[in-house]
C-alpha cells in the first residue's frame, strides 16, 4: 500500500478512516506517466460571463493531487502517483504546453479565446507549478481573452491571479468546492477545507479584480458535486439547491458548475457501487436543481459525464440523451423552459425515489 510521505501537509486533515480506506483502494492501481506529455487536451465551447467562447482545455500533468496521496476524496479516481522530487520540472511543464499548442494548431481554425488549465490538483500550489512556470504559462497565453486555472482555495491569492490579469487576461480560478455544506464536504466527500476558505478565495479574486482595473475581470468558478456517497437522492438535490444559492451569493463567484457524481474506478464510490450501496444521480435531479436555481445571481451550468450509463448519471435508458441535450441547452441559454420540453414515464419512478428513499434503504433503484 502506498504511504503518504512525511511532507504531505494534509496529514491530520480529513477523516483518517476515509483516508486510510482510499489509500488502500488507490494502491490497487498501477500508474505511470510521461512528464513531457499533458494528461489530456481538447477543444470545445464554453459559456463565460462574456458569452460563448471557443476553448482549449488542458489537463497538465503535475504529478497528481497531493491530497489524493494522503487518501483524498471518496469519488475521485485521479492518479495519486508521487513523482521523483515531488514535482514536474519547469522544462517538462513547458513541453506539455507545447504539445497542447500543437494540438490546437492542428485541430482549430483559430486560436481559442478561452484557455482552461486543470492539474488534478492545484495549479496555484507552487509545489505543483512553480512561480516561474506559472508566469511563463501566463506569457504564453497573453494574447487570449480569458484563462481558467484550477486550485484548492488555500492557494488562491491576489498576486498569483495578477500574473494573468496583468496581461489583460480575464482570469477565473476553478475551485472544487463540491458542496457549500461543510458536514457533507467533510463526511461524504472527505475534503478538508471549509466554506469559509472558499469565501476567502473569492475575496482574493475580488481584490485581484479591483486591482486589475475596469477592463479586466478576475473571479471564481465553483465546482459542485451532486450526490456524493451516503446521501439519498432527495438529500443530494436539497444539498445542491442550497449550495448553488450560497455560492452565487458570494461576491467574486460568478459561475457555478454543478456536476453529477460518476463512478470512477479505484474509489470508495466504486466499492460502494459494486456492493449495491450507491447509484449515481438521476438526470431529472440535475434538471430540477438547474430549473430551481435559474434565477440565482450567477451562471449555473452542468456537464454530466458518462450520462446514460450505469456508472454515470442516468434515467431509464430511453430518455437520457434527450434530458442531457436539454441540460446542455440550459448551459448555453440559462433558460429553464428547456426542461418543459422533455418528459418520460420514468419521471414517476424518480419522484417515488425522492419521496421514499432513506439512507438505510438506498439505493432504491439502479
Ligand atoms: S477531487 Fe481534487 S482534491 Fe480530491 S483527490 Fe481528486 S484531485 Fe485531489
Ligand atoms: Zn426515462
Amino acid at each position: 500500500m502506498s504511504k503518504p510521505s512525511p511532507e504531505v501537509y494534509e496529514q491530520g486533515k480529513g477523516m483518517d478512516a476515509h483516508n486510510q480506506a482510499m489509500r488502500e483502494i488507490r494502491s490497487r492501481k498501477e500508474a505511470s506517466y510521461d512528464p513531457h506529455e499533458p494528461t489530456r487536451v481538447w477543444l470545445d465551447e464554453d459559456n463565460t460571463p462574456d458569452g460563448v467562447k471557443t476553448s482549449l482545455t488542458i489537463i497538465l500533468n503535475t504529478g497528481g493531487c497531493r491530497w489524493a496521496r494522503a487518501g483524498g476524496c471518496t469519488m475521485c479516481g485521479y492518479v495519486a502517483e508521487s513523482v521523483d522530487g515531488g514535482s514536474v520540472p519547469h522544462d517538462a511543464l513547458m513541453d506539455q504546453i507545447d504539445v497542447c499548442l500543437a494540438h490546437e494548431a492542428e485541430n482549430a481554425d483559430a486560436p481559442a479565446d478561452l484557455i482552461k488549465i486543470y492539474t488534478s490538483g492545484s495549479f496555484l500550489d507552487e509545489r505543483e507549478v512553480g512561480a516561474e512556470s506559472r508566469r511563463a504559462i501566463a506569457d504564453t497565453f497573453a494574447d487570449r481573452d480569458r484563462m481558467v486555472v484550477e486550485s484548492l482555495p488555500d492557494f488562491v491569492d491576489r498576486e498569483k491571479i495578477g500574473d494573468f490579469t496583468q496581461h489583460g487576461l480575464d482570469t477565473d480560478v476553478a475551485i472544487g468546492l463540491e458542496t457549500a455544506t461543510d458536514r457533507v464536504r467533510h463526511d461524504c466527500v472527505n475534503k478538508y477545507f471549509d466554506f469559509a476558505d472558499f469565501e476567502g478565495a473569492c475575496a482574493e479574486a475580488a481584490a485581484a479584480d479591483a486591482a486589475a482595473g475596469g477592463d479586466v475581470e478576475a473571479g471564481i468558478k465553483a465546482y459542485l458535486l451532486m450526490k456524493p456517497p451516503f446521501l439519498t437522492e432527495s438529500e443530494a438535490v436539497e444539498d445542491m439547491i442550497s449550495s448553488v444559492e450560497r455560492c452565487a451569493a458570494v461576491d467574486g463567484c460568478h459561475t457555478v458548475s454543478m456536476n453529477p457524481c460518476n463512478v470512477q474506478r479505484y474509489t470508495m464510490v466504486d466499492d460502494l457501487y459494486f456492493e449495491d450501496g450507491y447509484r449515481p444521480p438521476w438526470l431529472w435531479s440535475v434538471a430540477q436543481v438547474l430549473a430551481e436555481t435559474a434565477d440565482a445571481d450567477a451562471i449555473v451550468v452542468s456537464d454530466p459525464v458518462g450520462h446514460g450509463s450505469d456508472r454515470g448519471p442516468h434515467n431509464c435508458g430511453e430518455c437520457d440523451d434527450r434530458v442531457q441535450k436539454a441540460i446542455k441547452d440550459f448551459d448555453l441559454r440559462q433558460d429553464p423552459s428547456v426542461f418543459e420540453q422533455v418528459s418520460c414515464a420514468c419521471e414517476l419512478t424518480w419522484e417515488t425515489v425522492l419521496e421514499r428513499e432513506r439512507s438505510f434503504n438506498q439505493p432504491l433503484t439502479r
